[in-house]
């Protein structure tokens, strides 16, 4: 049996919408992508969590600051409150439970959230320091700055590497990581770049778009969808 794996959608005025690279990164690992609905309550939620195998959440939208306690910086860019709604909801019941979780961009940024951490809303202007570029401007599947993974972590584990090159499109990043989730792997201007639970069997966050490097045969990119769904396989 595969595993099946819900997939958080894009809000849109007429549509949902997933990045397909998501669904073929999650068919080729051996998974069966479910795009899940983005308004349920608790019941609803626990209900969802009960067919699903693992949790995959995607990029998108900023996060409303208000969910980290912040009124919004000149710079937050667009948000979408209902999005959030679902996805905190979700995301802290999956901690809860145990149910294996991958976030992706902004599903990195969310799982920080949802487990009490907070973000930059706009690494550029609130760090003083000269930063990398982390808006790439090169086709979304290359890689473009590396990122230093902690020998200790799951993300380690998964990829074998303790040097990763990833593409970057992000102008936010998690600040004060949430308390029970370490930092897995740092980008050489500082930024944290993926995060995981202390506590939860497998709930993982980069901050990079694995998904679009998985499409064009990224190995390291492979590796990660293989182990979640693996692992989503191993706990059904
Ligand atoms: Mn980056």
């Amino acid at each position: 049996m595969k595993p099946i794996i819900g997939v958080t959608s894009k809000v849109g005025e007429d549509e949902f919408t997933v990045g397909s690279d998501n669904i073929t990164s999650i068919l080729m690992a051996g998974g069966i992508p479910v795009i899940l609905p983005s308004s349920a309550d608790n019941a609803e939620i626990e209900q969802i969590l009960s067919r699903i195998d693992g949790l995959y959440m995607t990029g998108g939208e900023d996060i409303v600051p208000a969910y980290y306690g912040e009124e919004p910086h000149p710079m937050l860019g667009t948000v979408s409150p209902s999005r959030d709604q679902f996805e905190i909801a979700i995301a802290r019941k999956a901690l809860d439970i145990g149910k294996p979780v991958l976030g992706v961009c902004r599903g990195c940024q969310l799982l920080n959230v949802a487990a009490g951490g907070t973000l930059y809303q706009d690494i550029h202007s609130q760090l003083d320091e000269q930063l990398l570029q982390h808006a790439q401007k090169s086709p979304k599947g290359h890689g473009s700055h590396h990122v230093n993974v902690a020998k200790d972590s799951l993300l380690y584990r998964l990829t074998g590497e303790g040097k990763l090159l990833v593409n970057s499109r992000h102008h936010q990043a998690v600040r004060q990581i949430a308390p029970a989730f370490r930092v897995s792997a740092l980008a050489n201007d500082g930024i944290i770049e993926a995060i995981e639970s202390r506590e939860h069997p497998f709930a993982l966050g980069v901050q990079w778009h694995p998904e679009n490097m998985a499409a064009v045969h990224d190995a390291d990119s492979l590796k990660l969808y293989q182990g979640f769904i693996d692992f989503c396989r191993e706990n059904m």
